[in-house]
């Protein structure tokens, strides 16, 4: 009762009415969208594209000069594949030009600000508006109900959530806000041991509709449940997020649970770009909103071929993220999804793996979470985190012009606080991080096997 009355009145006032958003516009149209053949989603995207181009050029200073130095003119623009005249955009490139990436006709503009750790460590910054935002929000939306998720099922989520030492009036307000979401959030920073049973505990007297997850501490939560033989509420579906999904581990998350998982790929720049529907046949790219290129020597790949995804957001017109490589791989697919929508699919996505560390303490955390501890330090292209034993860590790291001397201890305290007070953290300086022979990238690696044990 609650669900529907939240869906059908309470949120859409909230937003349409009270916030004023367009976010249930935009999903009706999506909605239908998504339904279009590949052909006609591409013409969408082809509509969107040329004016974002003509824009960029007369508006973004970053862009106008990009674009003159490789004598890209969008109006010469045949088709799709001209785009690969322009350079590839790099969260370097980002975190250097700042101010000549925002289009002159939006800076008095009211904007809205987000930030990410990436998953290479080099944290960058990026500035959109409503009208982006309303638009992520509708396309992710729509994403995630091919899942059986809707507006107010209650969401069990397993999130990493940094103690951002808010005020109490701000601790109190998110908390009135996940009850009226109807959303329980527990923090896999504090994954560990001693607090598994009490997330069981919870998760069995919340009963959620559905579960949304980094992958790792998922995983490791229902190895736990496996392990110790736990009795576990079941329920509707699963989204994992943020991390490579392995066949092993959709295994045992849907043995345990008894619930079909959803892979979801996204970024925090621009959200959801692609997900599984319910025929788990690859998972369909958001085209209609986001120009996706898997390329490999700024050549598009052939199906079944692993590539570097390339990201154009064809909404952003405040900092146009043009040909923005996320540092992720993925292998397109070849078929067509038997659900019949226009969204052509990835067979996978790859790249990114973080592993998890097992700490002296007891906890075990995700080394996703690295990001996050790295974010402050601009100084840090990259990093990789290598755990030799309980309380031994190296970490890698290469670093750029704005490193400061002052860094190295900084890093190690940082650690240390995140790691424990004993932990020995060596650190290297080198010149790149190597991919794995498979293509991967290995952020955060652990030579401690996990144990679970018995309770
Ligand atoms: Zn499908």
């Amino acid at each position: 009762m609650y669900a529907y009355v939240y869906k059908n009145i309470l949120y859409p006032f909230y937003e349409t009415v009270l916030r004023r958003r367009r976010t249930f516009h935009y999903l009706n149209q999506f909605e239908k969208d998504q339904w279009l053949s590949e052909e006609e989603l591409k013409e969408i995207q082809w509509k969107k594209l040329k004016p974002l181009l003509e824009h960029a050029y007369q508006h973004v200073p970053y862009y106008r000069e990009q674009f003159e130095n490789c004598g890209f003119h969008p109006e010469q623009m045949q088709d799709l594949s001209d785009i690969s005249k322009i350079p590839i955009l790099t969260k370097k490139n980002i975190q250097d030009n700042q101010q000549s990436l925002l289009a002159d006709n939006y800076k008095d503009k009211p904007l809205l600000e987000n930030w990410t750790g990436g998953s290479t460590g080099e944290p960058t910054r990026f500035k959109f508006d409503h009208r982006t935002y309303e638009m992520r929000m509708a396309y992710s939306a729509r994403c995630d109900r091919w899942s059986g998720w809707d507006y107010g099922i209650k969401e069990f989520y397993i999130w990493g959530v940094r103690d951002t030492g808010d005020a109490p009036t701000v601790t109190a307000k998110k908390t009135l806000h996940n009850l009226l979401l109807r959303r329980k959030v527990v923090n896999c920073y504090t994954f560990s041991r001693d607090t598994f049973p009490r997330y069981v505990k919870e998760f069995n007297r919340f009963k959620p509709d559905m579960i949304i997850s980094y992958t790792s501490p998922l995983y490791n939560l229902a190895r736990y449940i496996h392990e110790n033989k736990l009795d576990i509420y079941t329920p509707k579906s699963i989204i994992a997020t943020a991390e490579q999904l392995y066949p092993f581990q959709r295994e045992l998350i849907e043995e345990v649970f008894q619930a079909p998982v959803f892979n979801r790929y996204g970024s925090r720049e621009v959200m959801n770009i692609a997900m599984e529907c319910d025929k788990h046949e690859g998972l369909h790219l958001n085209i209609d909103n986001l120009l996706v290129e898997i390329i490999k020597d700024n050549q598009p790949v052939e199906p079944g071929e692993l590539g570097e995804i390339v990201i154009t957001d064809l909404n952003n017109y405040v900092m146009p993220f043009i040909r923005c490589k996320l540092g992720d791989l993925a292998v397109p697919s070849i078929k067509k999804c038997s659900c019949r929508r226009g969204l052509p699919l990835l067979q996978e996505v790859a790249g990114r793996t973080f592993d998890t560390l097992t700490l002296r303490d007891g906890r075990c955390i995700t080394g996703l979470l690295f990001t996050f501890y790295m974010q402050k330090f601009t100084g840090v292209s990259q990093f990789q985190v290598i755990q030799k034993d309980l309380d031994t860590f190296i970490v890698n790291i290469v670093k750029n012009s704005r490193y400061k001397d002052s860094d190295t201890e900084d890093i190690g305290a940082e650690l240390r606080q995140q790691l424990g007070a004993n932990a020995k953290i060596d650190l290297h300086f080198v010149d790149n991080i190597p991919m794995q022979k498979s293509g991967k990238q290995r952020i955060v690696i652990s030579e401690v096997p996990l144990d679970f044990g018995n309770e």
